[in-house]
């Protein structure tokens, strides 16, 4: 596209010379007939190359030199050479000499205006590119929109994006290099509910910023209409505030571009900035084509990692990732002497729930089930799940006993609360076993054998109950 804009200048200004050369012969011809081709070439040619390269005014100072020149070759009696005879016999072709400066003048003038307006989208472009390149290195969507506003802000230019909420047909404003003081104004105009809580619904927006029925990148004029089409809902006087605080240049324009990668609409994306012109466009939409991918990326990477420590049916720790964070616990607790307990919890009869509900009800209720467990537990405690209907949990800073509460509290809760699924509300129990305190003398693994083992005696026990390890049930 650079590339693009380049050959578009050396065009535009290879038409304008032959144009200006267009005008140059023409007065040339016609005044080499009446005076001579040397006189001609020698009153001609500096305005010609005045008016080129120093505009209209140079043009003009050296058509008055040669017309001078003339008066004075006249005035002192020389009738030698033509350049008396020029102004003599020419006056017409004398006074034509001015049209040179004047049209010449003119279009230089109008390819300096368009080469300066393509040199700023170049930059903008090699600068959009660098932005773009700078962003590709992170993998957090948050964080990749935060190194744009900065790099954008280098280029004067300031950003908001919306994206979509997923399973949404509303967006939210998701970045804003906006200030903090500005935002802060905003949000007290909007009774201090955050930025990033407003909610901006697709289908609502006005037919050019729909992304359902346009996906062009445009600009557009209007600060308020663009303002008031993200916070429906607030008064024109509300609008006009915050237009007014924002400070935006006096005609200068955002840059609006859809985020779309893949075909799928991800949001928008508006810049603005003092210098911001038409010419842009094309620079904003392949800038927007570039933070949509980088975007889209960032998510799946993190989606991607997020599915390697989470599980995606509980949203509980897989087993590996919580034996990273596990020993880590584990260490510290020993490092520093405090207790630590391991508890053990499996859901009773889980297989005749499958069984009599189906394997999709028998989902809801594994999910659920991981639910409460975990509005029981402390935010510093780890919980995974170890097997199909297993859940192992660290409770940090808790000793047997402790721990031992923690698990009847789980158990009540369960076995007070009918999970509803599809089928209807499903009763169940969980069995659990608790091990720990003693960091001292057992490893990690040894004090989640204990547990299980305890587990297994809770199952034994007739199930919906806690058991505590011995230590002395450590078989060797
Ligand atoms: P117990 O009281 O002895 O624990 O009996 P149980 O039926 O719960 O134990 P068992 O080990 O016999 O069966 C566990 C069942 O859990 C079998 C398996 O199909 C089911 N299960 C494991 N993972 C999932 C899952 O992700 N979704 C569903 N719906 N069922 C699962
Ligand atoms: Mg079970
Ligand atoms: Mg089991």
């Amino acid at each position: 596209m650079a590339k693009h804009f380049l050959a578009q200048t050396k065009l535009r200004e290879r038409l304008y010379f032959a144009i200006s050369l267009g005008i140059f012969l023409i007065v040339f011809f016609y005044l080499e007939e009446r005076v001579g081709s040397s006189a001609t070439a020698l009153a001609i040619l500096p305005v010609f190359v005045g008016s080129w390269f120093f505009g209209v005014s140079g043009g003009l100072l050296a058509a008055s030199i040669s017309l001078m020149m003339s008066i004075m070759i006249l005035y002192f009696g020389s009738n030698t050479g033509s350049w008396a005879i020029f102004f003599q016999k020419g006056w017409v072709g004398t006074l034509s000499l001015f049209t040179i400066p004047i049209l010449v003048g003119y279009l230089k003038h109008l390819e300096g205006q368009y080469k300066e307006k393509i040199d700023r989208s170049n930059q903008l472009i090699y600068a959009l590119t660098h932005v773009a390149s700078q962003m590709k290195i992170s993998s957090d969507p948050d964080a990749v929109m935060d190194l744009m506003g900065k790099e954008l802000d280098i280029l004067g230019l300031k950003a908001l994006v919306t994206l979509f909420i997923p399973g949404s047909q509303e967006m939210e404003i998701r970045y804003t290099s906006l200030d903090p003081d500005i935002i802060k104004k905003f949000e007290r105009l909007a009774k201090n509910k955050k930025i990033g809580e407003f909610r901006i619904s697709a289908k609502d927006l006005p037919a050019d910023l729909n992304l359902a029925k346009n996906q062009h990148p445009m600009l557009l004029h209007n600060y308020e209409k663009a303002v008031s089409a993200l916070l429906p809902g607030f008064s024109t006087e509300i609008i006009r505030r915050i237009v007014s605080s924002i400070k935006f240049a006096e005609k200068s324009l955002i840059g609006h571009s859809p985020l779309i990668y893949k075909e799928i609409n991800l949001g928008f994306l508006w810049l603005w900035g003092e210098n911001l012109q038409e010419e842009d466009l094309d620079a904003l939409s392949i800038f927007a084509t570039q933070v949509a991918s980088t975007l889209e990326n960032a998510r799946l990477f993190a989606e991607l990692q997020d599915l390697a420590l989470t599980d995606g049916l509980t949203k509980l720790y897989t087993r590996r990732h919580f034996f990273e964070l596990a020993y880590e616990e584990f260490y510290r607790a020993r490092r520093y002497g405090h207790p630590l307990s391991i508890l053990m919890l499996d859901l009773d009869y889980f297989k005749k729930i499958n069984d009599t509900y189906g394997h999709l009800a028998g989902d809801t209720v594994l999910e659920k089930t991981a639910d409460i467990c975990k509005t029981v537990l402390r935010t510093h405690d780890i919980i995974g799940r170890y097997g199909g209907e297993e859940f192992v949990i660290l409770l940090v800073e808790t000793n047997l006993s402790s721990a031992r509460n923690v698990a009847e509290r789980v158990n009540q809760l369960l076995a007070n609360t009918p999970i509803q699924t599809n089928k209807g509300a499903i009763h169940l129990t969980i069995s659990g076993g608790v091990a720990g305190d003693n960091v001292e003398e057992l490893n990690l693994i040894e004090m989640i054998e204990l547990a299980d083992q305890a587990l297994y005696a809770a199952k034994e026990a007739g199930r919906n109950n806690i058991q505590v390890a011995e230590p002395s049930l450590l078989s060797d």
